[in-house]
């Protein structure tokens, strides 16, 4: 069985996509499991499109005025009502610290 270079290029994104979900996802495993947040925790999220894992690493939630420190990478955000969240993660409400 042969594969064309596009077929194996999109597999390879494929698994590059998957890799990146399982790191985010291991990372917040540590800080707290997205899977038991109460509604009110997913509704905030929703409504500011939070994301597990930042494409910008200056723009961030360790880098945001809104995130408290818990444990490093871990803590809490304000605008989702101090509902947990860790430094690898964004939303749309993002401000950086000191400005
Ligand atoms: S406002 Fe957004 S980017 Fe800032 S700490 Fe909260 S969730 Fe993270």
């Amino acid at each position: 069985m042969t594969h064309s270079r596009r077929e194996l290029l999109g597999r390879g994104l494929l698994l590059a996509g998957l890799a990146a979900t399982g790191s985010a996802r291991a990372q917040n495993a540590a800080c707290y499991d997205p899977a038991t947040l109460p509604l009110s925790q997913r509704s905030r999220r929703r409504a500011v499109s939070f994301v597990e894992a930042s494409g910008d690493a200056a723009v961030r939630c360790g880098n945001c005025a809104f995130f408290t420190v818990t444990a490093d990478p871990c803590g809490t955000c304000s605008i989702l009502g101090g509902g947990p969240t860790q430094a690898g993660a964004v939303c749309s409400s993002f401000a950086p610290k000191g400005k």
